[in-house]
């Protein structure tokens, strides 16, 4: 098998029988075998019926069906683990990333034995300012403490050999931050910019503060820079304490000032327990992380796992 077409997918059944159909017309000419990775993601809508509707098509179709709903990291992971392809293209299932690009990228590493990878990225996304803001200056924070190079507008749009799924796939954290995974494996990626059509049908599964949620499980899973700003924020009020003690012996004994400083005691008060706590919770972050790796429990768990008969008899079920 030469590629596996990873697809994740949640409340997606406007867009399933679109996207094949996309795969067909574009892959027509491949000239190479490939199969559909589909990753039923927990959805609620028909999305299961529909992925069920092609396993008689002519494409080898696999179906990776999830208990719940466990989010897009898990279901890549599982498609990946399901994927026997030589080449891996991880794709969404709105067609906003064209199945004609996934070919070009599959062309492209074919000719270039020195790529690993072939990643798209977008230059701009037509986003809002509030969230370009929020994004450029998230890319700027985690490139500054993370030793792991995070690429500003790449997606997890991309094709990449075998290796680097296994290389993927042996980085088996519960806390998956796919961008930082990629980047942390090394391989060699080119870069190809693209423009992300528009949904074919439903909607984005994002909201802002799910963006915001993931962009701290990148800070938080790539980097310790907020423990050590916890550090040291704890040593410069520690240092500010030292300073304002010394100022007010003196003031006292040298002086003979009167100690009056009953609002500035409750300011500082409310300043060291402020830094303490911020403190605390962000050592929290990492405890809770800890605690949840180290329960070990599956990055996802599957019902069944549904092959076209192309693929023969065989229906173990794999949990991650
Ligand atoms: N997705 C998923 N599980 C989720 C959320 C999203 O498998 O919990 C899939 C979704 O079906 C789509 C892809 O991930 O194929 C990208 O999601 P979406 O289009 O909502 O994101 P956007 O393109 O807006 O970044
Ligand atoms: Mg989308």
């Amino acid at each position: 098998m030469k590629l596996s077409l990873v697809v994740p997918c949640f409340n997606e059944e406007g867009n399933i029988p679109l996207f094949y159909k996309a795969v067909q017309n574009d892959f027509k000419n491949a000239g190479f075998d490939y199969e559909i990775v589909f990753v039923n993601d927990g959805s609620r809508d028909g999305t299961l019926r529909e992925m069920k509707k092609l396993l008689e098509g002519d494409i080898p179709v696999k179906i990776v069906n999830f208990s719940r709903n466990f989010g897009k990291e898990s279901a890549m992971y599982a498609g990946l683990e399901n994927a026997q392809g030589e080449f891996i293209t991880i794709i969404d299932a709105d067609l906003q990333q064209s199945p004609a690009i996934a070919l070009e990228m599959v062309r492209s590493l074919e000719s270039k034995p020195e790529f690993d990878c072939i990643a798209a990225y977008q230059e701009s996304r037509g986003e809002s300012k509030s969230l370009v803001f929020f994004k450029d200056n998230f890319y700027k924070l985690i490139n500054k403490f993370a030793d792991t190079e995070f690429r500003q507008g790449a997606s997890d749009f991309r094709t990449f050999r075998r290796p680097m799924a296994e290389a993927i796939l042996g980085m088996d954290e519960y806390f998956r931050f796919s961008k930082g995974l990629f980047s942390w494996v090394g391989f060699k990626t080119k870069f190809i910019p693209y423009t992300a059509g528009k949904r074919a049908t439903g909607e984005t599964k994002w909201s802002f503060w799910k963006l915001v949620r993931y962009a701290f499980e990148g800070i938080f899973g790539f980097t310790t820079a907020p423990l050590r700003i916890a550090t040291v924020a704890g040593g410069a009020s520690l240092a500010g304490f030292l300073i304002y003690l010394i100022y007010i012996i003196i003031r006292c004994s040298a002086f003979k000032g009167v100690y009056t400083a009953a609002n500035s005691a409750v300011l500082l008060l409310l300043a060291i327990g402020g830094i303490q706590l911020l403190c605390l919770g962000i050592i929290g972050e990492y405890l809770a992380r800890t605690y949840i790796q180290g329960k070990r429990r599956p990055i996802y768990i599957a019902k069944e796992i549904i092959k076209s008969k192309k693929y023969g008899e065989d229906t173990e079920v794999k949990n991650g």
